[in-house]
């Protein structure tokens, strides 16, 4: 059977790459191949940063009234609801997540639009009165063509948290997804062109991030990078990106810590903190994969927590029952396993799960159920790096102060929570915990209207909030004379 093609979306269609290639992109659930990709060499990403570079500067799209732009953007949004269960099936089938969190996804997405929709006209320069002789008008001006690149693991999510912004400054964009994710970007492309997006204001340039990734990052005519990824590429990102005094903005790795006192609500606790770890197979840069549980608890909480880990409904992402899907690649599974190796030979005890299913509809994807890890130390491999899949560890503390140096104790610093019903203890440990974002008594961290971002090696920026058009804009300061 031969299966779709996907052409990369450059100047409002759709083309196959210079040298041909195509690239297999895969079904998690099944390991069935869903499309044929092109596989854009440095020519293509070239010719999309050009059409991009020529929407810019003929300046149609910059000098559109702010008003204009955000209809657009609205109408943007519009259209993602209109094909919101398309889109979701695609991120389902292709991303291996339960069909009910995919559509919460996409709904995500559709906000995000609609947020930057408003904010357009609402983010503008200031007047100065700097001395006598006359005043400074600040203008915030886009920055031109952006690249932004995505991983995989909430491709239209993330995709949309940097589109969303970067347009509403007036910059033209060339994103490249993941090289397994690719076809929500592209099904995006087709869609903001029925909305009305002028074309080659938007373009997608699929393929591997060593060839396709790298040529978009050393262009000479990108002016702005933003990179969501490993904290590994992410440096690599910087360091070209710092060749060419590029702007750069990096959303990087986590392993976050959520802390328990014993005084917290442990039905609500239990419940989130799983979700918390396991939401998207613990694919998740804001994963609470170190629980940190004051000691007079923890044998309650362990016990609770490993019965409705055994419980947790694993299986095929198109069942709405679903709780957790297959990991994205059989690639990825190992890498997991691999940490479920490590783990047991530092000495941790595993309580439940670290298993690929062998039979049954299982046993064709990347699946593995979850596990819990106790027994642990700060200083162990399965405490310290991020494992990006359904495995977390849970270790005791005696004191305030003890549960803040174990949370600060990774190279990390992107999320978090705390669980408190004391609101003094709850704000000394929020403001001690190096972290971009920190939930007490819950476990969400994102919130389309605040800042979003990490500190550390977490990277550097923040998307999301009227912070991100920051990001996607640059100061010009004009001075008038009195006379
Ligand atoms: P990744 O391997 O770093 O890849 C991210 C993106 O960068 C992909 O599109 C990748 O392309 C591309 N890329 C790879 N090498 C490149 C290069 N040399 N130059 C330019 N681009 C390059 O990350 P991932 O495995 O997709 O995603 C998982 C990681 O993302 C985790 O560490 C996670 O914590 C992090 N993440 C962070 C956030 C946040 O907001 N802080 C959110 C989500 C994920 P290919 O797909 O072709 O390799």
């Amino acid at each position: 059977m031969t299966q779709p093609f996907e052409g990369l979306a450059i100047g409002g269609k759709r083309l196959p790459s210079a040298d041909g290639r195509t690239t297999a992109v895969y079904e998690p659930a099944t390991g069935d191949v869903l499309a044929q990709v092109a596989q854009a060499t440095a020519a293509d990403v070239d010719q999309a940063v050009r059409m991009a570079h020529e929407r810019f500067s003929t300046g149609a799209w910059k000098q559109m009234r702010s008003r204009e732009r955000g209809q657009l953007l609205q109408r943007i949004a519009n259209k993602i609801r209109e094909k919101a269960e398309l889109l979701a099936q695609i991120e389902s089938r292709n991303g291996g997540k339960p069909i009910s969190a995919a559509r919460g996804e996409i709904g995500a997405v559709a906000n995000t639009f609609e947020y930057y929709a408003g904010a357009v006209n609402k983010f503008h320069g200031q007047t100065i009165p700097g001395n006598a002789n006359g005043t400074v008008m600040t203008f915030r001006e886009p920055l031109g063509v952006c690249a932004l690149i995505v991983p995989w693991n909430f491709p239209l999510v993330i995709a949309g948290w940097k589109i969303a912004p970067a347009l509403a400054m007036g910059n033209t964009v060339v994103i490249k997804p993941a090289s397994v994710t690719p076809l929500s970007a592209l099904a995006l492309a087709d869609l903001v062109l029925e909305a009305g997006l002028p074309e080659g204001v938007l373009n997608v340039v699929t393929g591997s991030g060593s060839v396709a990734g790298s040529a978009l990052v050393t262009h000479p005519l990108v002016r702005k990078i933003s990179f969501t990824g490993s904290t590994e590429i992410g440096v690599g990102v910087m360091k070209q990106a710092a060749e060419g005094i590029k702007r750069v903005s990096l959303e990087l790795g986590g392993k976050s810590a959520n802390i328990v006192f014993a005084d917290a609500n442990l039905d609500v606790c239990i419940e989130s903190s799983l979700f918390s770890v396991y939401d998207n197979a613990g694919q998740d840069c804001c994963s609470r994969s170190r629980i940190l549980v004051e000691r007079s608890i923890m044998d309650e909480f362990v016990e609770r927590f490993v019965n409705r880990t055994r419980t947790m409904k694993v299986g095929n992402p198109a069942d709405e029952q679903t709780e957790m899907g297959p990991l994205i690649t059989p690639q990825q599974r190992e890498s997991v396993l691999n940490y479920i190796h490590i783990g047991d030979s530092e000495g941790a005890k595993r309580l439940c799960g670290g298993e690929v299913p062998t039979s049954g509809d299982l046993a064709r994807g990347n699946y593995l159920t979850p596990a819990v890890y106790v027994n642990v130390t700060s200083g162990m491999r399965i405490m310290q790096e991020e494992i990006f899949g359904p495995m977390v560890c849970i270790m005791p503390f005696d004191s305030e102060a003890e549960a803040v140096q174990f949370a600060n104790d990774t190279p990390y610093g992107l999320s978090g929570s705390l669980w408190t019903r004391d609101i003094g203890r709850a704000l000394r440990v929020a403001r001690a915990v190096e972290t971009g974002m920190l939930s007490i008594n819950s476990s969400s961290s994102v919130h389309i209207e605040a800042p979003f971002g990490g500190v550390k090696h977490s990277g550097l920026g923040r998307e999301q909030g009227m912070t991100a058009l920051e990001h996607y804009s640059e100061y010009k300061s004009v001075f008038i004379a009195n006379d």
